[in-house]
């Protein structure tokens, strides 16, 4: 493998990081950036992935003097990102890690009072904009990626605005891979929008013939075709999700094994779940003559740039929340990408020389099946935690929030409509005490209301699952996945936390050290809110009933052997096979489900039984024990009554801004 990529890895490796970052496409328009930055509150930057927006431009900003007065804030939507982007640029600034730059996201801070460049992912400055609406602490903040979209960064872009017209002193820079430019900058106010000239090669795109029926397959095979034909350079493919990202890459290696004299490949998986150890590899260089081979989610699309590849085999689908009627809840599924995807995905073969994109899919496929571009996570998720954060905020009217597009009324509605089953939103759609509680736990509404409930029960013991599946025979408790875990969290720290033990059961450490830390911080948080913390000691049927409080909501009861069904829908779910309560004879009447993932069948995940009982206590707005004979629960439909209720109230309220508007 004699050719440009090698030249390239050479290149890297004998450069210093400031002449790497000189060479960057950015570099050659960073004055104009600063000028246009001093002359405007806000500006869009648009560029290519790979031209230096993610790093750069905070260095650019604390090099101009902006971190005199105030941090350099800069989110991302990926907690990945987030992390990897910070190592890098505190590299580039010859400073350790969490001093000049640091990082934040979810149940891990990375600064320090020394810190300047602080990057997080837009769900932390969401968080923090509670605490401190305008943002004191910095001077600038750069929204980046977003062209992705996500929820949080689409409700950073109401607050912000807002923001910036209180606070004359403070820059915001919204960055951008791809064309939504103009949309945002209209957004904005008409704000300037500043184009970093791309320095591109041409990708050749190679469409699939036929429509492929397993494209994990079709992409093992594709990346050995590449791989053997002689042609030099990196390969990146595209899969969903960790799953299949695993087979694919155990497939590779097989397969190559199975070869005589085969040249070496190195198979580096990188998804959002990886340590973070395992993450940086994708960054080093492999040795001379071996090729990288990378399977990746979408993370590599625009998030992360990887330099040297030259081959990218795109399988064509990613994963999505999407929020689902007919289960009330998001499901996190597979889903063909969006044409702006593809593009995207097929640009990152293009950087360091001409390229070629493989697409597992046929042309007509792209044309005629692909949406143009994805659906804004706010149009297809649940808004229950953005509902409680913009009530907590002070949103009264949600309707009347700022959106780029705002969710759809339905959605709206039914996720008030789970917070007031939850107890977090009163009948007049006001933030209870429950509520302001649950916007402090970093969680799923459900999960804080389990924390919260476990207060007045008796019961601090909380169960986070982390899914190893070698534990369940030894430590299984029969009736239920959440103290499944929690027996492996106790027995682990009777034994002094040893990672020996981990080994020995064959659990990962890591995995359990993060389980650790999060419990501390989630107990941290109820001290600060000064709840009450009291042991249940070895009634474990007490954790149960605060489960069955938070997820009452989603109980299903037993139709026949192994079967059940949905109380409230009838739909019928199944046992996952991993779950402790699965081919163990033990059949509860009722189960509460933390979560329904589709695969094959509608499979409840993490189970917990509950007595019938609990159920009519807890969740009184769906349930009843029925008077006569045995005590079987009934589905009772008053939850009609109360929607139409807060609709209507929507509704006034919104002919009544109509009538305002039209003054
Ligand atoms: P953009 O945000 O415009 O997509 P970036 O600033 O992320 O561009 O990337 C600029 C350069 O920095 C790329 O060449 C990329 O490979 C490199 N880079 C980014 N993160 C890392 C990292 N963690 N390790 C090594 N190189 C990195
Ligand atoms: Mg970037």
């Amino acid at each position: 493998m004699k050719d440009k990529s090698e030249a390239s890895s050479e290149f890297a490796k004998k450069k210093t990081l400031l002449e790497q970052r000189q060479y960057l496409p950015i570099f050659a328009v960073r004055q104009q950036l600063l000028n246009i930055i001093r002359d405007n509150s806000i500006v869009i930057v648009v560029g290519e992935t790979g031209s230096g927006k993610t790093t750069q431009l905070t260095q650019y900003l604390h090099e101009d003097g902006y971190t005199s007065y105030g941090m350099v804030g800069c989110t991302q939507p990926r907690r990945v990102a987030a992390m990897s982007v910070a190592k890098r640029v505190s590299e580039e600034l010859g400073s350790n890690l969490g001093e000049e730059v640091g990082y934040a996201i979810r149940f891990e801070d990375c600064t320090s009072e020394k810190t300047v460049i602080k990057y997080m992912t837009d769900g932390i400055l969401l968080r923090e904009s509670l605490r401190e609406s305008d943002l004191d602490h910095y001077s600038a903040v750069i929204m980046d990626e977003a062209h992705e979209r996500s929820l949080n960064t689409d409700v950073l872009f109401g607050l912000l605005r807002e923001v910036v017209s209180r606070r004359s002193d403070l820059k915001l820079i919204v960055t951008s891979a791809t064309m939504d430019s103009d949309k945002f900058a209209a957004f904005f106010g008409n704000v300037p929008i500043f184009h970093i000239p791309g320095r591109t090669f041409p990708v050749d795109i190679l469409f699939s013939k036929t429509p492929q029926e397993d494209y994990v397959e079709a992409a093992v095979k594709q990346a050995l075709q590449i791989h053997l034909s002689g042609m030099g350079g990196d390969i990146l493919i595209f899969m969903p999700g960790q799953e299949d990202i695993e087979v694919t890459s155990d497939q590779i290696v097989e397969r190559l094994e199975d070869l005589e004299s085969a040249p070496p490949l190195t198979v580096l998986p990188i998804y959002s779940q990886l340590p973070s150890d395992l993450q940086a590899k994708i960054f080093q260089k492999a040795p001379d003559g071996v090729r990288k081979c990378i399977v990746a989610t979408n993370i590599a699309e625009t998030s992360l740039t990887v330099d040297g590849i030259m081959f990218v085999v795109d399988a064509g689908y990613c994963k999505l929340k999407v929020f689902n009627p007919r289960i009330g809840m998001d499901a996190l599924q597979v889903y063909p990408i969006s044409q702006a995807n593809a593009n995207q995905r097929a640009g990152r073969a293009g950087r360091t020389g001409p390229g070629q994109c493989y697409r597992l899919y046929t042309q007509s496929a792209f044309k005629n099946e692909m949406l143009t571009t994805t659906i804004p996570e706010i149009q297809r998720t649940n808004l229950a935690n953005v509902v409680l954060l913009l009530k907590s905020l002070g949103v009264q009217d949600l309707l009347l929030f700022h959106f780029m597009d705002p969710p759809p009324e339905d959605n709206m509605l039914n996720s008030m409509y789970q917070l007031w089953i939850l107890g977090a939103l009163d009948n007049t759609g006001s933030l209870t005490p429950t509520g302001r509680l649950m916007v402090e736990f970093p969680l799923d509404p459900a999960l804080s209301k389990m924390l919260i409930v476990s207060c007045d029960m008796g019961c601090k013991k909380f169960t986070l699952h982390t899914g190893h599946d070698q534990v369940r025979e030894k430590f299984s408790v029969p009736e239920s996945d959440h103290l499944t875990y929690l027996n492996v969290y106790l027995q682990w720290k009777n034994n002094n936390y040893s990672s020996i033990w981990c080994n020995e059961h064959f659990i990962h450490t890591k995995a359990m050290r993060k389980v650790r830390e999060v419990r501390s911080q989630l107990k941290d948080i109820m001290v600060q809110q000064r709840m009450n913390l009291v042991s249940c000691g070895s009634d474990w049927d007490i954790i149960r009933k605060c489960i069955c409080a938070a997820y009452f909501h989603q109980a299903a009861k037993l139709k026949g052997i192994g079967e059940y069904v949905n109380v409230r829908t009838g739909m019928p779910c199944h046992l996952h096979p991993t779950s402790s309560l699965f081919g163990m004879g033990y059949t509860p009447d009722y189960i509460t489900y933390h979560e329904l993932v589709m695969t094959t069948k509608e499979y409840m995940q993490c189970v917990t039984a509950v007595d019938g009982e609990w159920l009519a206590e807890l969740g009184p707005m769906f349930y009843s024990v029925k008077q006569a004979g045995k005590s079987r629960m009934e589905e009772i439909t008053n939850m009609e009554e109360e929607m139409s209720l807060a609709e209507q109230q929507l509704r006034s309220r919104r002919e009544d801004q109509d009538r305002k508007s039209n003054v």
